[in-house]
């Protein structure tokens, strides 16, 4: 029997393919990523047994009891989620990934407390996009100073930019957000810093993020349903 989840899996595959192929990119340039907050281990495992491999955390402490879980599997655990400086040594221990960097004092957390014995881990440095106050990430102007600094810590692979655009249905509001990234991510190269990732769309726009140059989608909602939170 197939189970939802490997079917939604399926379904979500699908779209990729075919946003990669409208895009003109080339077919599995886009990685997906498997976003589980709030779902039970039962799910990830589920995604597992269909081939899923990465996984995305916004809590540290489900990050925590679902890495105790399933440490057995090979999961690759990326951490998405607004970090605090008090929380970053567990994701420091457990996690492959943090997409959420946005300060140097959370990279430089993170660098030192990075095990010896584990390879460095790889951040992306989170952006604001949509110039909306309330809003993570650091501002535009200051993505260069940011990556030049965190590039420099030694325990930490700085591998790309990450944005959450504002939560609207207007697509040139969205392409244009997710355009602004892919530019400063070009705006970087040329200066010498050359990333390979660009973390952007999810289940509602991953076709429009892969035609601007997504490398990575972070996909919940389309592969687990619909969340709910505890009250
Ligand atoms: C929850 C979350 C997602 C997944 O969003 P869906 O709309 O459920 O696909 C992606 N990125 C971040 C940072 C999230 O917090």
């Amino acid at each position: 029997m197939t189970s939802a989840i490997s079917s939604s899996l399926d379904s979500v595959r699908q779209r990729l393919a075919a946003a990669e192929a409208a895009a003109g990119r080339a077919s599995g340039s886009v990685c997906l990523l498997a976003v589980s907050k709030t779902f039970p281990a039962d799910a990830i495992q589920e995604a597992y047994a269909a081939g899923q491999r990465a996984f995305g955390e916004n809590y540290v402490q489900e990050l925590q009891a679902k890495g105790a879980v399933l440490g057995g599997l090979d999961i690759e655990w990326h951490f998405i989620g607004p970090l605090q400086s008090n929380k970053t040594r567990p994701v420091a221990e457990l996690a492959h990934w943090v997409h959420s960097v946005e300060r140097l004092k959370i990279a430089e957390r993170l660098s030192s407390q990075r095990p010896a014995s584990l390879p460095p881990l790889n951040v992306c440095l989170q952006v604001n996009v949509s110039g909306e106050e309330s809003k993570s990430g650091c501002e535009p102007h200051e993505v260069l100073a940011l990556a030049r600094a965190v590039a420099a810590l030694p325990r930490l692979t700085l591998r790309g930019l990450m944005c959450i655009p504002e939560p609207t249905a207007d697509q040139a509001r969205l392409a244009g957000q997710f355009a602004l990234l892919r530019r400063l991510r070009d705006e970087m190269a040329a200066q010498g810093l050359a990333l390979d990732t660009l973390s952007m769309g999810m289940s509602a726009d991953l076709e429009l993020a892969v035609r601007e140059g997504s490398t990575l989608v972070r996909v919940g909602t389309a592969i687990f349903g619909s969340r709910t939170y505890p009250a």
